[in-house]
């Protein structure tokens, strides 16, 4: 059972710690308290543990200060909506909203080489005015024989170069704990220049000791990638760690999963699951284009499957798209076959924005005519 209290009303104030004591009256429940930072407003949620089927709901209704009542329905309880009882609020981080009604596109390096390339791609961003973008600093690759990534030797010109040119929030992705704290760090000396938004790889989406110590820190949020070979509700439930560790600041990233059945593809693509996952969850949605397509394909219609592919994820209503660029695609030391190059950025950034307008289009177009 969740208590929802009323808009803005603080976890330390008296009418959390009434329903916070009515809740620990009944046997064997237990309460944790949270607090979740909206872009606009702060909601504080009360959570009953144990047996709560039998804890009634009418006392919690009477309390001054509590908003609803909800009767949890999903294991994921803290990121789920439980059939729509719970709102999406979103979050901000550095000036970026991030919410199931926003949009963004994250473009970028893969992973870092060397300082002129990121340059070079910071320079197209602030071009075509996008403030986000990815880049990968530790690489989890397949074979250990393969570049594992420049690791913190790059964080200090990568800061340094998104601060110059404006950019806001960077996906970087890390594979142990200790990159949390060299990125911590690395901002730290550079003075704060822009934001990272922690990236949990599909290869890590069960490291669960990792989730939590993403989870138990609030200083970045957290892009979740789904577990290329679980169950969409095993990834609900993975994703579940990070917030119920205290850290609600998370997106939830669809990029394709590992089937031979997606061939030509790298993965399968399962953007149809983007309505799924703001149905079930309270997270902004993200999809990856460039790892579920995974190389440079065009259709007859000259659009490259890239493409298509984000276009699906954007009419559908994601809130995100992560999507690998790189100056020489044939010089990346990762991933190469699935960059588009700089010149193509304002194409694909225009594009992103005409299917964005269409999906704003459909849902006013729901709204005006009988469905
Ligand atoms: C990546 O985004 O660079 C990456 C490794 O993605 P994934 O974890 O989805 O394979
Ligand atoms: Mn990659």
């Amino acid at each position: 059972m969740i208590i929802v209290m009323k808009t803005d009303l603080r976890p330390e104030s008296p009418e959390v710690a009434r329903v916070v004591r009515i809740a620990e009256s009944y046997p064997e429940i237990r309460t944790e308290v949270r607090k979740i930072q909206g872009a606009t407003r702060v909601l504080t949620e009360v959570y009953l543990l144990g047996p709560t089927a039998a804890v009634p709901q009418e006392p919690f209704d009477e309390c001054e200060g509590v908003e609803k009542v909800i009767r949890i329905r999903e294991k994921y309880r803290a990121i789920a909506r439980h059939e729509g009882q719970a709102v999406a609020i979103g979050f901000e981080y550095n000036g970026v909203r991030f919410g199931q009604d926003s949009f963004h596109v994250f473009a970028g390096l893969c992973a870092v080489d060397t300082r002129e390339s990121v340059e070079e791609m910071f320079r197209a961003l602030q071009r075509v005015g996008l403030e986000t973008t990815r880049a990968g600093a530790y690489k989890p690759r397949t074979s250990p024989y393969d570049f594992q990534g420049r690791g913190k030797a790059c964080l200090p010109y990568v800061f340094e170069l998104a601060g110059r040119y404006g950019i806001k929030v960077i996906a970087m992705e890390i594979l142990t704990e200790s990159h949390l704290n060299e990125i911590r760090n690395g901002l730290r000396e550079a003075g704060n220049p822009t934001g990272v938004m922690l990236q949990i790889g599909t290869r890590n989406a069960q490291n669960f000791e990792l989730l939590k110590a993403v989870g138990q820190q609030d200083e970045f949020p957290v892009l979740f990638k789904r577990g290329f070979g679980i169950t969409l509700e095993e990834s609900l439930n993975a994703c579940e760690y990070v917030a119920s560790s205290g850290n609600h600041r998370v997106v939830f990233c669809l990029r394709g999963m590992k089937t031979s059945l997606g061939e030509p593809h790298r993965h399968l693509v399962d953007f149809g699951h983007v309505p799924v996952v703001k149905r079930l969850t309270r997270l902004p949605v993200c999809v990856d284009p460039s790892h579920s397509v995974g190389k440079r394909v065009a259709a007859p219609d000259g659009l490259l499957d890239i493409h298509h592919v984000t276009a699906q994820g954007i009419i559908a209503g994601a809130n995100m798209v992560l999507v690998d660029f790189h100056p020489r695609p044939d010089e990346a030391l990762c991933d190469g076959p699935q960059a588009l190059t700089l010149d193509e950025l304002e194409h694909f950034v225009a594009d992103t924005r005409l299917v964005r307008s269409a999906y704003e289009e459909r849902i006013k177009l729901r709204e005006r005519l009988p469905h």
